[in-house]
């Protein structure tokens, strides 16, 4: 089998070098198994190997290929949902741990970067989740405010403050967690899978988990050229999740999000677009996200066509949208455009599961899975080494395929083409 080539991204053309991950071509018998070489795979290889545990990830193309090397790059604290939802959602105890966790991802992510100081351009200049319409205004300040009562480092900015640190007036009020920030997603997933490696963790590129099954006490892995015997089983495929677990697939929609780079700015148009660099991800009908990277690129990303692209030009609608936001980028240019896939689940929650004996899954992160699945990876790590369910603090539910699974792909686009509309219409 060929390995499929990266996404034309600009990650792929500046990303720092891979570490090297020939297919696996003997069989194996290991103590851990991980389908899928994301951030959630990679994380887990890494903190199980720090415990000593040995574990091999089958890596279908190579580490970093799916939504982990081609994504934003927003490390974001907190799930989709408000806290008080959370714990109204899930009961004061498990809701208290999953917000505790949710919101306390990108440190984690960011003291991890540092202590295996992986080269990614990492930043923690805060993230802003802001709105352009009162509706969504004044949901923004509610969550502001359980998230204040809560004790943790978030204000509500008007649309004056906003005014300065994004240098439009579009936005009317926003959300700063400090604790938010940014990085090159492939140089870190490929840095996740170097220190995975350097700390015993076995990495195989090129290996498609083909087939699953129970083999006396253990499980086998069916892959191209050898198999693996394992005592447990991790599946971190997440937006490529295919039928290795049977009704898997249905349980989550598979998304593409698109980004289009810019070539670098002046650092006058930079600075008049975000000056101190933060993220940003507008909450509406469509979901925009945007960040300055540190060579001066613009990275705007949204919803796009629902299906792989090549160019910026496939999602002109973001370029259009930037320079409606700062008329000063007329005329620059617009370099790269790219997308991939991530899973988006019925409830808008993290999914895990636990479907058999030694068999742990997780996906879903809803587009903001950077830090969220990093951090995850310790969790599913001291789950797999033996601890209890309450390792993880995520409920781990049984697999439920989403209704109607079949024409989630057509109500997807209606949205999408919807949300643009209504985002033309500026309401
Ligand atoms: C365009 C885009 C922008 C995003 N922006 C942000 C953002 O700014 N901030 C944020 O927090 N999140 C963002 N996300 C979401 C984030 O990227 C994901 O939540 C995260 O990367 C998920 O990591 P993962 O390891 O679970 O999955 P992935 O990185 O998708 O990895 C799954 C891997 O499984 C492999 N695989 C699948 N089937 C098999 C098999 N049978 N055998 C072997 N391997 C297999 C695939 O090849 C793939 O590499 C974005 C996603 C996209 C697509």
């Amino acid at each position: 089998m060929t390995r499929l080539p990266l996404p034309p991204s600009l990650y792929a053309d500046t990303a720092v070098a891979p570490v090297a991950t020939p297919p696996l071509d003997v069989d194996r018998s290991v103590s851990v198994a991980i389908v899928g070489g994301g951030y959630t795979g990679l994380s887990t290889a890494l903190h199980l190997a720090e415990q000593g545990v040995e574990a091999v990830v089958l890596e279908a193309q190579e580490p970093g290929w799916g939504a982990s090397g081609n994504n934003g790059g927003h490390t974001n604290p907190g799930l989709k949902h408000d806290p008080d939802q959370i714990e109204a959602d899930f009961g004061a105890e498990l809701g208290r741990r999953m917000i505790a966790f949710a919101y306390g991802t990108t440190n984690f992510t960011h003291d991890l970067i540092r202590r295996y100081q992986i080269p990614c351009e990492a930043r923690q200049n805060g993230t802003l989740r802001a709105a352009y319409n009162e509706s969504t205004a004044a949901a923004i300040e509610k969550t502001a405010q359980q998230c204040i009562r809560r004790g943790m480092p978030v204000s509500y900015l008007n649309r004056e403050q906003l005014r300065e640190m994004t240098g439009t007036d579009r936005y009317i009020g926003a959300m700063l967690d400090t604790r938010g920030g940014d990085l090159h997603p492939l140089s870190y997933a490929r840095g996740l899978a170097r220190a995975a490696m350097s700390a015993g963790a076995k990495v195989f590129g090129e290996t498609p988990a083909l087939s699953l099954r129970r083999d006396g006490s253990r499980w086998r892995i069916e892959t191209p050229r050898a198999i693996v015997h394992a005592d447990k089983v991790l599946l971190a495929t997440n937006g490529f999740t295919d039928d290795l677990w049977p009704a898997l697939r249905r349980t989550i929609v598979p998304v593409f999000s698109s980004i289009a780079a810019t070539a670098p700015l002046s650092d006058a148009i930079a600075r008049s677009i975000m000056p101190t660099r933060p993220v940003l991800y507008e909450s509406g009908h469509i979901t925009v996200y945007y960040r300055v990277d540190q060579q001066n690129r613009l990275l705007m990303g949204g919803r796009g066509p629902m299906r792989w692209i090549k160019s910026p030009h496939d999602v002109a609608y973001l370029m259009r949208y930037a320079e409606r936001l700062w008329p000063q980028l007329k005329g620059v240019a617009w370099t790269h455009g790219w997308n991939s896939r991530l899973a988006i689940t019925g409830d808008h929650y993290p999914h895990v599961h636990e479907p058999a004996e030694s068999i742990l899954i997780s996906l879903g992160c809803n587009g903001r899975g950077v830090a969220l699945s990093t951090a995850m990876g310790a969790q599913l790590a001291r789950r797999l080494i033996g601890g209890t369910r309450t390792e993880i603090d995520m409920p781990i539910t049984g697999i439920k395929p989403i209704p109607l699974h079949a024409f989630w792909p057509v109500g997807v686009t209606t949205a999408v083409i919807a949300g643009r509309v209504r985002d033309r219409l500026g309401i």
